[in-house]
């Protein structure tokens, strides 16, 4: 059993990038410049934007932070939305959810315009990515392939088994492992809470990417001998020995799992890191892009 370790692989994906800043700050240029909208102060949200705001600092971007309350209108975040995307030196935006329930995400995600849609959910990236043309990628499925991509594992012919369907990580990665390209190349099944023989068809399953927010729900018994397990899973369950007061789960129990696979990534120090170094690419990406 290999470890596919998040923090070694964004490392090198994040190394890479910080070169390349580096040879565009030596030629004079500007650097690329992160957005993010941060709504509320949930835990886990403004954990994840403050690790998104350092990676930045870490590669050499430029960062932007905007926080609002809880109580701010649709409109009010639509206007900023509106400001970042005629903002020349933002090259992504990226809005943090979940939002408020008074705020609607998908108007809020379509009002980024696509060329700065570093999270890849607007309906055109989206469109783009499964008709197979050059777009963005939502950042946890990009991260997925670029460790599957940085551990060289052959993906041709796997059955891969999806375990979700959100429109941010089971949806995008079912499409994704099935695209005639590396990595891809899968016959893929995408299982959901309405499935019903989950247990066999995990059995069957070459690849499992465990996407649906239940602390260790994928036991040894639905894993068969060899398999590569993907756990995208982040829960906080409440554990008193921590300082924090919580735990961080992923889907997969990785002890009695983990002796069954051939590759699997923990959780901390496995997708979620990669989900952050897929934002970086993203985020280079669409700067390149706008300054071609
Ligand atoms: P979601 O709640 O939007 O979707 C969950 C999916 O799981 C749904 O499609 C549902 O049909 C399916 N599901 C629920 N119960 C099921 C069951 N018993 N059997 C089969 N399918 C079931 O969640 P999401 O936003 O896709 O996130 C999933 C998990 O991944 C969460 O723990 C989330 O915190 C985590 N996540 C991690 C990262 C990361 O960077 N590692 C990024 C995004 C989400």
């Amino acid at each position: 059993m290999q470890i596919l370790d998040g923090k070694i692989t964004s490392q090198a994906i994040k190394d890479s990038i910080k070169e390349k800043v580096a040879v565009l700050t030596a030629a004079g240029k500007r650097t690329p410049h992160l957005a993010a909208i941060l709504v509320g102060n949930s835990g886990a949200s403004e954990t994840y934007v403050a690790s998104k705001v350092k990676t930045c600092a870490e590669i050499g971007f430029d960062s932007t932070l905007k926080r609002f309350n809880d109580a701010i209108s649709e409109i009010e975040l639509l206007n900023t939305i509106h400001d970042l995307n005629t903002d020349d030196s933002i090259d992504g935006i990226l809005v943090q959810l979940p939002l408020p329930k008074h705020i609607a995400e998908d108007k809020v995600i379509e009002a980024i315009i696509p060329d700065k849609d570093v999270d890849g959910f607007h309906p055109v990236s989206l469109g783009r990515m499964v008709a197979g043309l050059p777009s963005f990628i939502p950042a946890t499925p990009y991260g997925i392939l670029l460790m599957l991509e940085h551990y060289k594992i052959e993906t041709k012919g796997l059955h891969a088994v999806v375990i979700g369907r959100s429109n941010i990580v089971g949806k995008p990665m079912s499409i994704l492992l099935s695209r005639n390209t590396y990595p891809g190349n899968c016959t893929v099944t995408t299982c959901h809470s309405a499935t019903k023989n989950l247990k066999e068809i995990c059995l069957q399953a070459d690849i499992i990417v465990a996407a649906l927010g239940r602390p260790e729900f994928v036991k040894a018994d639905m894993v068969k001998e060899g398999a590569i397990v993907i756990d995208v899973g982040i829960t906080r369950v409440p554990d008193a020995m921590k300082k924090s007061g919580f735990a961080i789960k992923g889907d997969v129990d990785f002890a009695e799992v983990s002796p069954k696979c051939s590759y699997i990534t923990p959780v901390p120090g496995g997708v979620g890191l990669m989900t952050i170094a897929g934002l970086m690419m993203n985020t280079y990406n669409a700067y390149m892009k706008r300054n071609k």
